[in-house]
């Protein structure tokens, strides 16, 4: 078969795993269809491995196998790998959401699916993976046998690929929410027209320290979603925990959250409205503030613009708590490392002249690990800031 060919000394990258290959380290691409995995070859003519191709995509090739494994094989194996990993680590009596497949962070590019008690949710954001989805689909489904399927490719970077936007059922009954068990705690998650493929899960272990610091104090989830970190705050002990969100639909799905749990309506104000206006209000009282915005970086090129948003809710947040507080602060934009993401929070600091001290850092739950071949993949890093 036709391989690609890459140039001289533009094959390092894929040598040590890593799964993209820019158009820039090509130097010969025969003939294929978009979305077909093809050999890929070192300058010299050694095989490096496969990957599917598209040439619309900013990231001509990705890779999904490396050496001399075969592709089919080696995605077979990489899904049993995924499975294995989470295998044993949760107690479906305890926690029955989890992330299965985590793209590049599990060997499989393009690809998330996500377990929502019995309900699996797919994302697909490539060409190449679409066309592999009937092998994933089949080996997810014999593994995990669920309820129903369903698709939640919404992302507008389906565009680059050629592709639509898509949201579809694949198998069983439709579900417009799902309720699921995490730490023993209750959340419904909307399916239909949720955000990501519904429910925030790279937080899991954030949310367990929310309901460990929460007791006593007076809690601003800002950023709320679907108000799980309110609901910890609240079960922990929290006096009060107040949720802000432009989205409606969130903020009536976090309503709900709390009447799942049983926290009474007045044990926290809801806002649909903007944090960053949120934040200018002279009135809060809050002693522990958590902000969790959206990626404000989506390329490389927003680098810039996202460090000024974060760091201007990073300064208001540090100005409007109540001393001595805390403020639990994340970024989930993988072109913001951590080292940027403490210097945007030591700028805030500095501009909101307080006294600021890093407690702990924090990532992406477990179940959303971390290729060390490919460093992309840890995008979710926090700071608990204690504030005085
Ligand atoms: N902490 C949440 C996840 C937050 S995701 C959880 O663990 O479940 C980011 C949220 O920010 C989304 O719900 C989005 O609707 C909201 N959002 C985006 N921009 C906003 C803004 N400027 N003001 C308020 N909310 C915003």
């Amino acid at each position: 078969m036709n391989a690609v060919v890459l140039k001289p000394g533009r094959d390092k990258a894929v040598r040590n795993k890593h799964h993209w290959i820019f158009s820039g380290a090509i130097r010969d691409l025969p003939d294929f269809e978009n979305g077909a995995v093809l050999p890929v070859r070192g300058a010299g003519g050694d095989l490096l491995g496969h990957g599917y191709f598209n040439r619309k995509s900013s990231i001509t090739g990705r890779m999904v196998s490396f050496g001399s494994d075969p592709p089919e094989a080696a995605i077979r194996r990489s899904v049993e790998r995924a499975l294995a990993l989470r295998a044993g680590f949760f107690d479906p009596a305890v926690t029955n959401a989890r992330r299965l497949i985590n793209a590049e962070g599990d060997g499989l590019p393009g690809l998330i699916a996500d377990l929502y008690d019995d309900v699996l949710v797919l994302q697909v954001a490539t060409l190449g993976m679409e066309k592999l989805k009937p092998l994933v689909l089949e080996l997810l489904t014999a593994a995990v046998r669920p309820r129903s399927i369903v698709e939640r490719s919404d992302l507008p970077t389906r565009r680059e690929e050629g592709l639509e936007e898509s949201e579809a059922l694949l198998a069983g009954e439709p579900v417009e929410k799902v309720r699921i068990l995490e730490a023993g705690i209750p959340y419904w998650v909307g399916l239909a027209q949720g955000q990501k493929t519904g429910f925030y899960l790279d937080q899991r272990e954030s949310r367990r320290l929310v309901r460990e610091l929460a007791a006593g104090r007076r809690v601003l989830n800002a950023f709320s979603y679907t108000g799980s970190f309110s609901v910890c705050a609240l079960l922990g002990g929290a006096v009060r925990a107040d949720s802000v969100d432009t989205s409606a639909a969130a903020i009536g799905l976090a309503q709900e959250n709390f009447e799942l749990n049983g926290l009474s309506a007045d044990s926290g104000l809801f806002f649909t409205a903007d944090v960053f206006e949120f934040l200018r209000e002279p009135a809060l009282d809050h002693d522990f503030i958590i902000l969790d915005p959206p990626a404000f970086a989506k390329k490389r090129t927003d680098v810039v613009a996202a460090c000024r948003g974060y760091k201007d809710i990073n300064r208001l947040a540090m100005q409007r708590v109540r001393a001595p507080g805390l403020v639990l602060t994340f970024s989930c934009s993988h072109f913001v490392d951590e080292a940027l993401f403490q210097q945007v929070v030591f700028q805030a600091a500095h501009e909101a002249g307080r006294r600021v001290r890093i407690l702990q850092k924090h990532r992406q739950a477990f179940d959303h690990p971390v290729n060390v071949y490919h460093p992309e993949t840890a995008y979710l890093k926090g700071f608990l800031l204690y504030v005085d």
